[in-house]
């Protein structure tokens, strides 16, 4: 598959994994990040796949990263936004800064990043837009009304971009993963761990290459008729309608 696809949150956990099986695809990939330094490197000397450092949080930034991935590869004609955040707290125990933090990281950033490109592909007449949402934007969870908000407005904006732009040959979908073997779930304490996967009927926790191949498929021209869906990918932990 040819193309340049460009994955936030790409250097680690299921970005990481998204962007090394478009890049075994054939395609140009540019993963960014925005802290972890030591990770990137080792994902770059590992993958052999640009990274880029910025917020997704941050509008000039990303304007400038979007332009700065431009000029060096080609126009960008897959999208995949996959940066995300947790901070957990009761909601009664909750402060702005926490819920801020999550909705301008996982929500503003589809604005941010989308808009940067957006106006490209729809003179292109061609683009991918795939945003990772969560289980937790579809059920809700206890600890997590700011995670749950953002990721039930990632459904939300996919949904009506996908209706604003299925005419200029630009598909818009979501992925609703369930629990994945990443950092963000190895931060959770052992027990909390064990009953998670209690609660998944396929008995484990999820792969990040089984997003991946999510991804690859929403991105090829195999999905071209498949716009505003919203994949859920659980195990079985929680059938979405
Ligand atoms: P990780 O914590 O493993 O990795 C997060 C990635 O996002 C890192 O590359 C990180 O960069 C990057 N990132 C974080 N904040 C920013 C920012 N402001 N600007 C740019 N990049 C940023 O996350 P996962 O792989 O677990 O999760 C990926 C996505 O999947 C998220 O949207 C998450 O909400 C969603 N998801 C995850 C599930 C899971 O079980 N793991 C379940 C359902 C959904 P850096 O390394 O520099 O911090």
């Amino acid at each position: 598959m040819s193309g340049i696809a460009l994955v936030t949150g790409g250097t680690r956990g299921i970005g990481a994994a998204i962007a090394r099986a478009m890049s075994a695809e054939g395609y140009s990939v540019a993963a960014v990040y925005h802290g972890d330094d030591s990770a990137a490197e080792r994902f770059h000397e590992e993958a052999r796949i640009p990274v880029f450092k910025w917020d997704v949080a941050d509008e000039a930034a990303c304007v400038k990263g979007v332009s700065e991935v431009e000029e060096q590869f080609g126009a960008i004609t897959v999208l995949v936004n996959n940066a995300g955040i947790t901070r957990d707290s009761m909601f009664h125990r909750m402060d702005w800064a926490q819920w801020r933090a999550v909705l301008s990281t996982n929500l503003d950033s589809m604005f941010t990043m989308t808009r940067a490109l957006i106006e490209g592909m729809r003179e292109r007449r061609f683009g991918r837009i795939i945003n990772i949402s969560s289980i937790n934007g579809q059920k809700g969870q206890v600890g997590q009304t700011n995670y749950s908000a953002a990721k039930a407005g990632v459904i939300g904006f996919t949904k009506a971009l996908a209706q604003e732009n299925a005419s200029r040959g630009i598909t818009v979908n979501a992925i609703c993963p369930g629990y994945v073997d990443t950092d963000m779930v190895a931060h959770v304490k052992p027990e909390v761990r064990d009953a998670i996967i209690a609660q998944i009927p396929v008995g484990r926790l999820g792969a990040p290459q089984e997003i991946a191949d999510a991804v690859c498929y929403l991105a090829s021209p195999r999905a071209a008729f498949c716009t505003g869906a919203i994949l859920t990918i659980n195990g079985g932990q929680y059938i979405a309608n």
